[in-house]
């Protein structure tokens, strides 16, 4: 599984991290999220799904 990151429609809501912590970060300076990992690995997709269903602004992109 990818994943991708839309950063212009990230509003920083940090739910993304707290499902897939292993994935996704939040910067320092405005609590948006970061990704960590492009290619995710299978004990991480549940993670990763999570995150893209629960993320408010549709920014998780799952290819
Ligand atoms: S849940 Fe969505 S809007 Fe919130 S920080 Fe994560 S990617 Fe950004």
């Amino acid at each position: 599984m990818r994943v991708s990151l839309l950063e212009d429609v990230c509003q920083g809501h940090t739910l993304c991290a707290i499902a897939a912590p292993a994935i996704f970060g939040l910067r320092e300076e405005d609590g948006h999220a970061v990704l960590k990992v492009a290619d995710v690995p299978p004990e991480h997709e549940a993670g990763a799904e999570r995150a893209a269903l629960g993320c408010p602004e549709g920014a998780i992109v799952i290819e």
